[in-house]
């Protein structure tokens, strides 16, 4: 298998985008990633975008980014409070929030839906994404659910057992309100990652899949 190992220069990785249509969307599908990224590359700045929340929702979405951003110097979190489920019917207003995102950030990394998610919020998500970030690398990360759309994914992160459970242990902590959910549980997040990891020869055992579309190889660059 190729191995794409990210260089040991901070300078390989400087801004992150993370998108998550939902409040608990980025910590289950990327949450580890997050974590990983964030102890290897001490000068990484980091976006965190919900666009959709209820107050109670958006204190728990706080709580829990505070808790994957301890390691990150001033992240920027925005919580937004597009309407839950509708979002191709308010899609002119949620284009135009990507509008104003491309002019605060230029991020050499983005992290967001896929987009053969079967929720439309997620879908709609994954397709401004790719509309508005022409030209910046793009992970699509996946989100287990009743609907039954998991694909498989041809990119892979490692994860060693301090952030796969770190993830696990902050998404059971920090959201309360979702735990009546009977797939919000241990179980879910533990074997998705274990699946993963073992499609990626993981040598902890577990991973976080994503989807790229596009991705450019190039040579690192000289220092300057
Ligand atoms: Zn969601």
């Amino acid at each position: 298998m190729f191995e794409l190992v990210l260089g040991p220069s901070p300078r390989d990785l400087r801004t992150l985008l993370c998108l998550g249509a939902h409040c608990d969307d980025i910590e289950i599908g990327c949450g580890g990633t997050v974590l990983q990224l964030a102890e290897h590359y001490p000068e990484l700045r980091v976006h965190w975008v919900v666009l959709s929340s209820s107050p109670e929702r958006a204190a728990e979405a706080r709580r829990s980014a505070e808790r994957f951003l301890q390691r990150v110097r001033n992240p920027e979190v925005v919580i937004k409070e597009f309407r839950n489920s509708f979002f191709p019917f308010v899609g002119a207003q949620i284009k135009e929030f990507f509008e104003d995102l491309k002019r605060q950030v230029t991020p050499d990394l983005v992290l967001t839906h896929t987009r053969h998610d079967l929720h439309q919020d997620h879908r709609l998500t994954c397709e401004l994404t790719r509309n508005t970030f022409r030209d910046n690398l793009i992970l699509e990360y996946e989100i287990p659910k009743y609907d039954g759309d998991l694909g498989a994914p041809n990119t892979f992160v490692p994860l060693s057992p301090e952030h796969y459970n770190g993830k696990i242990e902050t998404l059971l902590e920090c959201f309360p309100s979702q735990r009546d959910k009977h797939w919000f549980t241990r179980e879910t997040f533990l074997a998705l990652m274990r699946l993963r990891g073992m499609e990626s020869n993981a040598a902890s055992g577990y991973a976080e899949g994503f989807y790229s579309h596009k991705a450019v190889l190039a040579p690192a660059r000289a220092a300057d």
